[in-house]
């Protein structure tokens, strides 16, 4: 069984709190393939990748889960984005390399917004927070304390192999619960992990290593894997939402249109043939640079 690339749920039996850990290991390493990231960015991407992983296994949604790390420092924007397939991808935009892994002075004045875009147009939801402490774990938390009301606590790492995390999570309940101190006895015991356990430990052995005196009931490894999202379609539809006039320029300067992913490095190229089938059925009256 690999336990490299995977989610793993956990209930304790003594009262309403469950988990999630994950590992990333080849997916992790797909995302540092395409890009060379300095290594402060490199954390960053990776815990909010780990982070991303441990918010789809929270929530229920068929689409896609996009976090972003928005902000006007040396780092500009990262972005990681989930699938209910349990795909991830992830990239991120600087302008300076930072010094060292410090969140207020990565992202300056930096906000988390996480958008859930279901499958086949539903209503989006968008949840935005302002950055909370110094970590992607902190501001994780502090976010699920906010949007869904549960006492959440978030571990986070990330090296040049891997990236991995721990989430706990207090789940709504009567008074009558048997064991009410339980939360905070775990989220406690929890905060005693160190940055290569996260990163080595395959999930029963970290849970053994935590919370070896409490009752854990452990559900199936799920597998995570890396897959971009991008497609000729869905490149085809933004140039068309860039218009044709637009289009037909680059066309004249570079004798073809030339896109490339910057999730995967894809390229998708449009030749002038290609470009009038991209706007021949573009009829809707009033559209700039249709007729020429
Ligand atoms: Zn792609």
């Amino acid at each position: 069984m690999n336990d490299n690339d995977v989610l793993r749920r956990f209930l304790f039996e003594a009262a309403p709190v469950r988990g999630v850990s994950v590992r990333l290991d080849a997916t992790w390493r797909a995302v540092l393939m395409r890009h060379d990231y300095p290594p402060a960015i490199r954390q960053l991407l990776g815990e909010l990748m780990a982070a991303v992983a441990l918010l789809s296994a929270t929530l229920k949604f068929e689409g896609r889960l996009v976090a972003q790390l928005q902000g006007h420092g040396p780092v500009t924007l990262l972005v990681v984005e989930a699938t209910s397939q349990r795909t991830l991808r992830a990239i991120a935009h600087w302008n300076e390399e930072p010094k060292r892994y410090d969140l207020a002075a990565m992202l300056g004045d930096g906000r988390l917004v996480i958008t859930v875009e279901p499958e086949g147009g539903g209503e989006r939801y968008q949840g935005i927070v302002e950055l909370a402490g110094d970590t992607v774990a902190e501001t994780m938390s502090n976010y699920l304390m906010q949007s869904e009301q549960l006492g959440t606590h978030v571990w986070l790492a990330a090296d040049d192999q891997q990236a991995a995390g721990l989430l706990i999570q207090k789940l709504p309940s009567d008074a009558t619960a048997e064991d009410a101190d339980l939360y905070n006895r775990v989220v406690h015991l929890a905060e005693t992990i160190t940055v290569p356990e996260l990163l080595e430990l395959p999930a029963r052995d970290l849970l053994r290593r935590l919370f070896h005196e409490e009752d854990v009931r452990l559900f199936e490894t799920e597998p995570v894997c890396f897959r971009c999202t991008c497609n000729r379609d869905r490149v085809a539809s933004m140039l068309r939402a860039l218009g044709s006039e637009e289009v037909h320029s680059i066309l004249l300067e570079q004798d073809r249109v030339e896109v490339a992913c910057e999730f995967c490095n894809q390229k998708y190229r449009f030749d002038a043939v290609d470009v009038e089938q991209l706007f021949a059925t573009d009829m809707s009256p009033g559209t700039p640079g249709t007729f020429h």
